[in-house]
């Protein structure tokens, strides 16, 4: 049975679903796009996501063309419709099909907005049984990285080159320190035992799950420091793990070839992990 996709309005088979070629996200990646997962056919923490599309879109001056509850409605329409019990939700939208011009076309352009649905076994992964490995990369990107933009030429790069290496993601670092990793949310827990994390500002996406793992961490009395993670203290960390709505709580047993602790998953992300299915499987949408 062929995915059902939404383009514009219509519920559609996404192998139907065609954009112009002067559409602003195919010429200029002027656009913002948002992923949620979706466990037993439920939206997991939809409101953080729809609030982050919102803030990126209008960073970027794009009309949002719809409230939280009307995207809440057509998420769970196509999820639904495409019967996905486990996956994600991709929303994007851009500026719009106008004459090429880089900037802002004139009058009223309706935005494009495109979503589809992935089935993805978040839960059972088998990695995180074993933990994922990680190398560390240059971070290429421009300046305005809490925008979730559509422009991700150097993520692409960077998870080739993770991919090449043979490992599951790449952790990006600029002057030293890490930002953040290619899809994901970068934590540390130092042989001390602090869970450490990035502060969030321009360098970095304010991720979703990271704000809820933080929360979860308070919640059980294991305090976290947000503060910089310089590229030396990976090989040293006693843990490490990247948060992502696709990986959930990931953690990671190798940076750039050597092992972290026992080289397998430590205790505060494997507990991390539990906690964080148990907020999702609370997740109401
Ligand atoms: N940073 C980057 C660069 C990402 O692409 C992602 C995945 N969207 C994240 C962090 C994690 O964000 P979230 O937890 O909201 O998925």
């Amino acid at each position: 049975m062929s995915r059902t996709a939404y383009l514009n309005g219509e519920f559609l088979p996404l192998d139907e679903a065609r954009v112009p070629v002067m559409d602003r996200g195919f010429l200029f990646a002027d656009g913002i796009y948002e992923v949620a997962a979706v466990l037993h056919g439920r939206l997991v923490d939809n409101a953080g996501h729809l609030a982050r599309l919102d803030r990126s879109l209008a960073e970027i001056g794009i009309r949002n063309p719809h409230t939280a509850e009307e995207w809440e409605r057509l998420e769970t329409d196509l999820v639904g419709k495409n019967g996905v019990r486990e996956g994600l939700v991709y929303i994007q939208v851009t500026r719009g099909v106008a004459e090429r011009d880089f900037s802002f076309p004139k009058g009223d352009v309706a935005p494009t907005v495109l979503m589809f649905t992935q089935e993805k076994s978040i839960v059972n992964n088998p990695m995180a049984e074993t933990g994922a490995r990680a190398i560390t990369v240059p971070d290429l990107r421009w300046k305005r990285r809490d925008i979730k933009s559509v422009a991700l030429l150097a993520q692409v790069l960077a998870k080739q080159q993770a991919s090449e290496a043979g490992v599951a993601e790449a952790f990006m670092v600029e002057d030293g320190v890490v930002t953040e990793g290619s899809s994901s949310t970068v934590f540390i827990v130092t042989k001390g035992g602090a869970l450490v994390t990035r502060p969030l500002s321009h360098a970095v996406l304010p991720g979703i799950t990271r704000k809820a793992v933080l929360a979860l961490a308070d919640e059980t009395g294991l305090s976290f420091e947000e503060r910089l993670i310089n590229a030396r203290e990976l090989p040293e960390a006693a843990e490490a793990f990247y948060t992502s709505a696709s990986a959930f709580v990931m953690p990671v047993v190798e940076i750039d070839g050597k092992p972290l602790g026992d080289g397998r998953p430590g205790p505060v992300a494997r507990r991390l992990r539990e906690l964080y299915f148990a907020f999702a499987e609370r997740s109401e949408a």
